[in-house]
Parts: C-alpha cells; structure tokens; sequence
C-alpha cells in the first residue's frame, strides 16, 4: 500500500455513501426497537452529503485536510441528529491530525480510526460500556494504536481495528443504555444492538476496506 492521497480519501467516502444507503433500512430497523427508527436515513444523508460535496472538488487541488474538513462541514449540515456533530468532530480531527501533508503514509493511515474516536469521545463524552457508538470507536481505536505502534502493516492494522469495531458493536446488546435517546429505555435497551455503534463498525470496516488497499 503507497501513501493516501486525497483522491484515495474522496474514493473511501464515495464508498462509505454508498454502505451506508445499502445499510439504510438495517440500521432503522435497529433503530426502531430502542429509539426513533431514523438512524439509517441520518446516517445515509450526512454521507451522500460529504459524497457530493467531495465529488465537486478537484481532487488534486486539495489537501487530506482539506478532504476531512469539507467532509465535517456537509455531514454537520446534513445531519440534525446527534451523529451530525459527532461525526463532523471525527473528521475535523483526522484532518487536523495530517495538517500541512500532501498525503498520508500508509504506516500513519490508521491513526485516521485513532484521531476520529478521540473526536467522537470529546464531543459526546460518553464512556465505553454506556451503549453508544464509543463502543465501536473505541476498541476500533485501540487497536489501530497497538498495531501501528508495533509497526505491523497497515493492512493487518486496519483488519484488527475493523475487527475490534465488529465485536464492540456486537457487545452492546448486552448493555443498558446511560446515553443518549435510548436511556429512557433502561432494562428494555437490553437485548438489542446500538444503531450508532452498528452504523460505527460499518464505517470502520469500509475505511478498512478501502484503506488498505
Ligand atoms: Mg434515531
């Protein structure tokens, strides 16, 4: 795997739009047992909006930087949901993460996983275990580190992350909701998938995906 260019950022969010609107009426259904049912509309409309805001860009005029925070800006305007600033804080810290760089070396690439949990972490400020998309973020995180800081392949860094995202999704069916709309629910949120943490480990396996190559 070479370095990321912007073009190959604008190519993983084409391919996040387009997961994300197949995921569509998964990610409602889920919805609709401990919430509103609408996560999957939210989720597809902040992603179709980054996708056309991208696919007007030249993508060889503009920085890494410039992708995440043109991404930030269309998802918080797309999306009235709490995923809208969450998700547009993700993106502002990956961009600030790769500042002033024509592209992202491929050993440095998973710390895009890194730099967007430590963004939806600071901006919902909920803890791993409260039910949430920081239940993908977060192991997905982790092990983006351990595996980049051991100098393992991007490629092998990106399988655990996704991995790791895959399994923390799974895990909140086994939790009572503390955050967020469905905290009202209590005992009954037990039972069911997080529709954040699920829309979450789709997005961290399609980044796994297109990043790696
Ligand atoms: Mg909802």
């Amino acid at each position: 795997m070479s370095a990321l260019t912007s073009a190959d950022l604008i190519k993983m969010f084409r391919a996040l739009s387009e997961r994300i609107e197949a995921e569509k009426g998964f990610l409602c259904e889920l919805d609709g047992h401990i919430g509103d049912a609408d996560h999957g509309i939210a989720m597809a409309q902040g992603f179709g909006a980054v996708a056309r805001a991208l696919d007007a860009l030249d993508p060889a005029a503009i920085s890494p930087t410039d992708v995440f925070n043109t991404a930030a800006k269309s998802f918080l305007n797309a999306v009235g949901a709490s995923s809208g600033p969450l998700y547009a804080t993700a993106f502002m810290r990956a961009g600030a993460a790769f500042k002033g760089k024509d592209a992202i070396a491929a050993d440095e690439a998973p710390a895009i996983i890194e730099a967007m949990a430590r963004g939806i972490q600071d901006r919902g400020k909920a803890e791993p275990g409260d039910k949430t998309m920081i239940d993908a973020w977060q192991p997905a995180a982790v092990a983006a580190a351990a595996g980049r800081e051991a100098g393992k392949p991007a490629a092998e860094v990106f399988a655990a992350a996704r991995k790791a995202a895959e399994e923390g999704a799974a895990a909140t069916a086994g939790m009572v909701a503390s955050k967020g709309r469905s905290s009202r629910l209590g005992e009954r949120s037990l039972g069911h998938v997080d529709p954040g943490a699920a829309s979450a480990a789709i997005v961290v396996a399609v980044m796994a995906e297109s990043l790696a190559g």
